[in-house]
């Protein structure tokens, strides 16, 4: 079953508006192993609208389409529908109610408001919690069109809440792509090419790598199987690639490696102080992206002047001399002063240049330390990273996060 996306809306074409829908939308449809063929972003014009629902119509079962649902004359999403699939359009009492109700606080109703509250006939129509244009999915011919609202605040939830169950309902009568992502941290793409050749040799499973920037995705697909042998053929494959990457590999799917390493830290009940310099709060940043991190992480010092490294967690004024703010030293003394000063189990620290300026000879733009500060002593390394400032600081937090990962993982 192959989908397409239709993003209408004249903004996205005048590069006012980045058309973060269509990314979504095939984000959700390929992890439910919906593969997306065509993106078509089109403006509020009748003509061009109906001629892309027409060839959307022609080569895909599922077509999603975002924007103008709105009330006023150059919303056209709907009745485009109506007049590409020949059906009527019907006034649909429940939603003019939710419209009016919507507008109760606001006083007066928008002129034109009627209009939101009509469907192409036989639509399943998609409550929108978040505004007044209700979605639908009309289905006529064994082909599906999913109207969705162009506002992402509103576009999302509905997906999410409503429509999403209906899909997986309609692909569930068919053999579905099977995906699973390995996420692997610490070889580039080449590397990874080497150790996996003969595997990506083969077709079923298809692998593809994709890289991120700070870590590979290894993508693992299975189509045109029933659910169980899909299942097996993923299982297998996945542990023939677990063997020659071990523990490179640090999740699956949708999983973050702050994810992983708040869960480590939660189960084996550590705790963690960061003390940063290099990534400047980055770390902690995205330590506490994750929900409930107060469980595990205490606290973090950004210690990028020395005299926020001396004062706040006790850096020895002689290291700081002798070997400089950018040393195995002082991302030591780093880690182990923040971790007697928070009273954690773990200690993480970075310094490093993230230029552009600020290299020299023996200290290079992209040189880090990192020190990881724990229970069986403290662990320092040195890493040289290339690309701008943005990547040195992701790679070194992405770094801190694999090596605290690597020694919970290691625990007892
Ligand atoms: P509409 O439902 O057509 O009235 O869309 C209203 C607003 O939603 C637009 O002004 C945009 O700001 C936003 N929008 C519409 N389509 C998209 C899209 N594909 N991606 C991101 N924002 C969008
Ligand atoms: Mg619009």
């Amino acid at each position: 079953m192959n989908a397409e996306i239709i993003s209408s809306g004249t903004e996205l074409l005048l590069g006012k508006t980045l058309n973060t829908s269509a990314f979504y939308l095939t984000g959700q449809l390929s992890g439910i192993g919906v593969e997306v063929h065509y993106h078509t972003t089109v403006g509020d014009n009748k003509e061009r609208l109906l001629g892309a629902v027409q060839q959307a119509l022609s080569r895909s079962e599922l077509v999603f389409l975002t924007g103008g649902l709105g009330p006023t004359a150059d919303d056209l999403t709907k009745e485009v529908i109506s007049l590409v699939l020949d059906l009527k359009m019907n006034f649909d009492q429940k939603s003019m109610v939710f419209i009016e109700q919507f507008y109760k606080d606001n006083n007066d109703l928008p002129p034109g408001s009627e209009k939101q509250a009509f469907f192409p006939e036989g639509s399943l129509i998609l409550p929108n919690d978040w505004g007044t244009a209700p979605g639908a999915i009309v289905k006529k011919e064994g082909k599906y069109c999913v109207i969705l609202p162009g506002p992402p605040a509103e576009m999302k939830p509905m997906f999410e809440n409503y429509a999403l169950p209906e899909i997986q309902k309609i692909i569930s009568g068919y053999n579905r792509m099977h995906v699973r992502t390995l996420k692997v941290f610490g070889l580039g793409e080449s590397e990874l090419e080497l150790k996996l050749s003969d595997l990506m040799k083969e077709t079923t499973p298809f692998l593809t790598l994709l890289d991120k920037h700070t870590y590979m995705d290894v993508r693992v697909s299975v189509r045109g199987q029933d659910e169980k042998t899909a299942a097996e053929i993923l299982d297998r494959t996945e542990k023939a690639i677990r063997q020659r990457l071990q523990n490179q590999i640090f999740g699956i799917n949708e999983e973050t490696h702050s994810q992983i390493v708040g869960r480590l830290l939660r189960e084996k009940k550590q705790t963690l102080a960061t003390a940063e310099s290099c990534s400047g709060g980055l770390l902690g940043g995205r330590i506490t992206s994750e929900a409930g991190s107060s469980d595990y992480y205490l606290g973090g010092v950004v210690s990028y002047a020395n005299s926020a490294k001396e004062g706040l967690i006790g850096v020895k004024n002689s290291s700081l001399l002798k070997y400089g703010a950018v040393s195995e030293e002082v991302a030591r003394e780093m880690a182990e002063g923040v971790r007697k000063a928070l009273g954690a189990d773990y200690g993480l620290s970075t310094t490093g240049i993230a230029g552009p300026g600020g290299g020299s000879g023996d200290k290079p733009v992209g040189l880090v330390y990192l020190a990881l500060a724990g229970p069986n002593g403290t662990l320092v390394e040195k890493k040289l990273f290339s690309g701008n400032r943005e990547s040195i600081r992701n790679m070194t937090v992405e770094t801190g996060l694999n090596m605290l990962r690597l020694d919970l993982q290691n625990m007892k």
